[in-house]
């Protein structure tokens, strides 16, 4: 009997690792995360439309040519590809970390690594040159969960 509780305690502990995780800084210029509202190409919030579908991030505002910092300790799980669309390969890469329990995209970072860990504001890469794909866009990271669950509790 007391072999299960501790089990269950275990596991519980487990499941709740995430639970009030939250983001530090994640762009050089933007030390509380603020997110893209609304301009020309949409808008940044979880579920926003995006030509009928929805979008499956958050956008956190981060100028181009800005260092972007790992927002808690991670593990990085390589390069991630952001389109298909070679007019769009100026800003084309992202990476894959996790850590504190989460599985995260950062899409359009050109990371300095991509294997290895980095400290929580410790620098992951640049943001890349975003206007010159979308001109008048208010540049960000995009962050997804790698479940594609909303984002936006943990900032
Ligand atoms: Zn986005």
């Amino acid at each position: 009997m007391m072999k299960k509780v501790a089990l269950l305690a275990a596991l519980l502990a487990l499941a709740c690792v995430c639970e009030g995780v939250t983001f530090g800084q994640l762009c050089e210029g933007n030390p509380n995360n603020n997110r893209r509202t609304s301009d020309s190409f949409g808008s940044g919030h979880f579920g926003a439309s995006r030509n009928g579908r929805s979008h499956q991030g958050l956008d956190i505002i981060c100028d181009d040519g800005s260092v972007v910092y790992a927002p808690f300790d991670v593990t990085l799980n390589g390069r991630l590809t952001v389109y298909t669309d070679p007019t769009k390969a100026a800003i084309n890469s992202g990476i894959n970390l996790e850590g504190e329990g989460l599985c995260v995209k950062l899409f359009y970072v050109n990371p300095d690594q991509t294997s290895g860990r980095v400290s929580k504001g410790q620098r992951l890469g640049v943001m890349m040159p975003m206007q010159s794909v979308y001109p008048g866009i208010t540049s960000h990271v995009h962050v997804q969960m790698c479940d594609r669950s909303d984002p936006t509790k943990y900032f």
